[in-house]
């Protein structure tokens, strides 16, 4: 067998799925493949041996140049509601090469991002360029590193061939390991076909890869759409927590792992306020920061709605359980964050009050256009921002003072649990711009620097000081997907 050296345990068991979910499809061969990073850390997690990711057969993995085990490579169809609007999709520019046994016995997609057309991939050439793939590596490990659920970056490797936009621009592979890629537009695709047995197939198959724990219940496609529910509810509030917006939380990009999925047009924000939106595209606000909890709800909506026939013989039932199972979306998000919101204040115990402390606290910051990021840092390190002094603010900071008064744990252990929960340092758009422009140009040591802090986040060391500060001006930062 082919690439047994690096490790690899391959099989690809979406293809015992009805052949609609898939089409079998061949890489692009590049020339000149040159692998530009790859991640030893993952590499090792997943039973790899890291001393030959570098070699000649992994890179050609990589590349597309050569298949995974002699496994054909596929490409997922899904469907999607793009903006709200209803469209028949697939991976357009991704291909899945098989799935690896983890040696805790876990199977992970790897996947090929850029590496060339599939029958899904409508207008689109399916490559991709340097820039965007490093983006979406930095920025998915910096999740990781915060310790929310993502899809994870392996290698980057650089194809030789230019990519055309609207200048030729350097063409890349990004080579991505997710604990699936089943999405909610995955479901649409099933539905929108109307054969209810694949719908079923594909109903069992996520439940025997994600939720096996739910086969034996009297209803397991109603536990499905729980658990779904909850693993969506708690993503949203770990992105809310952290300032993270998606930007394109399309329906297809919408992972029924509850993992973060597509790092098109995310970005972190840094002045606070709930209307932030940094997509070019998104002029409505469609995605802006606080309308992901909702978004994130209708996008559940649409998901329920797949699964009706498999939740009750009677459309009339199946509709009341789904809705009894979506009602809960808003109390779990609503307690989740509240708890996450009382870490990072540093509460240990719960006060009927603490909701309005706060919500007074953002509604401050909100005002003072305070840096989400570093307001939380500083109030974890006892440090002053500019604005700290603003009489708004100390009322606050009085009252929050009480409330630390009024639970037992001392400074030691409020501040371990703010440290545990506010990050000293996050991807900020302008040092990560730097860092991608620096890559293109052929220089990869402000990106690597950039990737080891983020690795990180609540270490609060030395070296992160010098990525803390927002840029001066902070408003004009635009991304843009799809290149
Ligand atoms: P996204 O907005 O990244 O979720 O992508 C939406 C759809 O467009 C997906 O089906 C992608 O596979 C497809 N797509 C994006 N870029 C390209 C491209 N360069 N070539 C072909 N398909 C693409
Ligand atoms: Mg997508
Ligand atoms: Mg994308």
């Amino acid at each position: 067998k082919r690439n047994q050296n690096i490790g690899w345990k391959v099989e690809c068991s979406y293809r015992e799925l009805p052949e609609t979910f898939y089409t079998v499809v061949e890489p692009n061969t590049v020339s000149s493949p040159q692998l530009v990073l790859t991640n030893d850390e993952l590499a090792v997690s997943l039973g790899l041996d890291e001393k030959q990711l570098h070699s000649e057969e992994a890179i050609a993995v990589f590349a597309g140049n050569e298949k995974l085990e002699g496994i054909e490579p596929i490409a997922q169809a899904y469907a999607g509601h793009q903006f709200g609007n209803f469209t028949m999709l697939g991976d357009g520019r991704a291909m899945l090469l098989g799935e690896h046994l983890t040696p805790e016995g876990q199977k992970v997609d790897i996947q090929l991002k850029g590496s060339g057309r599939t029958p899904y991939s409508r207008g689109g050439d399916g490559r991709a360029a340097l820039g965007p793939m490093l983006r979406e590596y930095l920025i998915s490990e910096a999740m990781h590193g915060l310790n929310i659920p993502t899809t994870r970056s392996l290698a980057v490797t650089v194809t030789g061939e230019p990519v055309l936009r609207e200048t030729a621009l350097t063409g890349a592979v990004l080579t991505r390991v997710a604990s699936s890629h089943l999405r909610v537009g995955t479901f649409q695709y099933a539905a929108a076909r109307q054969v209810v047995e694949d719908l079923r197939a594909l109903a069992d198959y996520t439940i025997q890869r994600h939720f096996p724990e739910v086969k034996p219940e009297p209803q397991p496609y109603v536990a499905l759409l729980e658990q779904v529910i909850k693993r969506q509810a708690s993503l949203i509030v770990n992105w809310q927590l952290t300032g993270f917006i998606h930007g394109v939380m399309n329906t297809d990009n919408m992972a029924i792992s509850g993992e973060t999925i597509d790092y098109g047009p995310c970005a972190f924000m840094d002045s606070y306020d709930p209307q932030t939106v940094f997509s070019s595209i998104d002029v409505q606000g469609r995605y802006s920061y606080r309308n992901q909890p909702g978004i994130a709800e209708w996008n559940l909506t649409r998901f329920a709605e797949t699964l009706l026939p498999l939740l009750h013989e009677e459309q009339a039932e199946a509709v009341k359980l789904a809705e009894s199972k979506l009602s809960n979306f808003a109390r779990i998000y609503g307690a989740e964050w509240l708890a996450g919101m009382r870490s990072k204040l540093g509460l240990f115990n719960e006060e009927e009050a603490d909701e309005t402390l706060v919500k007074d606290l953002l509604a401050v910051m909100k005002d003072h256009q305070a840096d989400f990021t570093n307001t939380f840092r500083s109030l974890t390190l006892g440090q002053q921002e500019e604005w700290f002094h603003e009489p708004d603010f100390l009322e606050w900071k009085g009252r929050w003072g009480d409330r630390l008064q009024r639970q037992s744990e001392d400074t030691q252990s409020v501040e371990a649990l703010m440290k545990r929960h506010n990050p000293s340092v996050i991807p900020r758009n302008h040092r990560v711009e730097e860092a991608l422009q620096a890559a293109e140009a052929g220089d990869m040591q402000p990106f690597m620097k950039l990737l080891e802090v983020l690795k990180n986040p609540y270490a609060y060391t030395a070296e992160q000081e010098e990525y803390v500060n927002p840029p001066e001006d902070g408003t004009t930062f635009q991304t843009y997907c799809g290149t």
